[in-house]
């Protein structure tokens, strides 16, 4: 039987992108050869490439001066290679979660660091608002959602100095304007594909600025002049990528995407708020992720929080654990995830309700 799969990442993926991924592995496109074995330099691959970045860049309407990549080594390769690449002297973060830290800690190898605000303290519950940006700050970097936390950067700030962002768990569930950008990336295994491939959107001009020398691997600009292909990519992985855009692309883009993600997340939260077992751990309603919804046992629950997980378990609810730093349950509802599964999930938190 099928799962309701609410992990966190990787992650569910497309009906469509799973089926056509495995006939590719088959033999891919009647070209009597598998995906696993055809050369990157292959037409068969340059096609599918090149449909993964006009793909993004349809999705997420992403204007002309900018270039499109798929790298390796996840959204962790990018906190480097973004202040690598970008950091002259001075970066300011937000440090809303445990990735926008672990940003932070490799920044700091590259010049210096300014925190402009943390929600640490509250063990990260909510995402700062009131906080001053170093006018010669090289970049602000952000993480648009807190896939740990359940706390979400729904809009795209304005800001005056150019802005970063890791947006791993929430690219393509939500329209968003590219050009307050200067560089958007993360790990694909979230919401796009499998793992295995990290997509980058960086505005062109924003590039060449650092006085160091950089490894050809970690230079932005090497990536964009082989179009991803300076070395070997990740072949299936970009493949089941390419596919799995292919999908929201015909379910009506990102838009239509945002529409049923805002539908699920409501029915979801609304019955954790009905539900006198559940409590959210996200105070403000606006911070609260649309793409992974964290919740726990009220206090006088406590102790039923491994029987929860059993009884969801069978209802073929997987990966609704909570992360260590939060404990309780995570429920990940990234585009994939059909409003029928998050209703099997309430349905479950409404019977368990009923039975005590
Ligand atoms: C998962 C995640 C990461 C880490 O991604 P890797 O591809 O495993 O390096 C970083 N940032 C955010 C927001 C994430 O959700």
């Amino acid at each position: 039987m099928k799962k309701h799969n609410f992990n966190a990442g990787p992650s569910i993926l497309s009906q469509y992108a799973i089926e056509e991924t495995a006939k590719g592995v088959l033999d891919l496109n009647n070209s009597g050869l598998s995906i696993l074995e055809i050369s990157h330099r292959s037409k068969e691959f340059t096609a599918i490439n090149d449909e993964a970045s006009s793909l993004l860049r349809e999705l997420l309407d992403v204007p002309q001066g900018y270039s499109i990549l798929f790298l390796q080594g996840g959204a962790s390769m990018q906190f480097c290679m973004v202040p690598y690449n970008l950091l002259n002297k001075k970066a300011s973060y937000l440090d809303t979660g445990t990735w926008a830290s672990k940003a932070i800690k490799e920044a700091k190898l590259f010049g210096e660091v300014v925190v402009v605000a943390s929600s640490k303290d509250s063990n990260y519950n909510f995402i700062p608002k009131d906080y001053k940006i170093p006018a010669d700050s090289d970049y602000f970097h952000i993480t648009t959602n807190n896939t740990i936390f359940g706390t979400e950067l729904k809009k795209d700030l304005d800001v005056s100095v150019p802005l970063v962002a890791d947006a791993s768990s929430d690219i393509m569930s939500r329209p968003m304007d590219v050009s307050k950008y200067a560089l958007i990336y993360g790990g694909s295994q979230k919401n796009i594909g499998p793992s295995g491939t990290t997509f980058v959107i960086v505005r062109d001009d924003i590039l060449g600025k650092v006085e160091r020398p950089i490894p050809s691997m970690l230079k932005y600009s090497t990536h964009i002049a082989e179009q991803s292909l300076y070395n070997t990519p990740s072949c299936v992985a970009l493949y089941s990528a390419m596919l799995n855009m292919r999908w929201l692309k015909n379910e009506g883009g990102v838009k239509a995407a945002y529409k049923r993600n805002i539908e699920k997340a409501e029915l979801l939260y609304n019955e954790i708020e009905r539900n006198k077992l559940f409590k959210s751990t996200i105070p403000n309603e606006e911070d609260r992720s649309i793409m992974n919804v964290v919740f726990i046992m009220n206090d006088d629950y406590k102790d039923k929080e491994e029987e929860f997980l059993k009884f969801a378990q069978g209802q073929g609810i997987v990966g609704i654990k909570g992360h260590r730093s939060v404990g309780g349950f995570r429920a990940s509802i990234y585009n994939a995830m059909p409003l029928s599964s998050v209703q099997v999930l309430v349905n479950a938190m409404k019977d368990f309700e009923a039975k005590l």
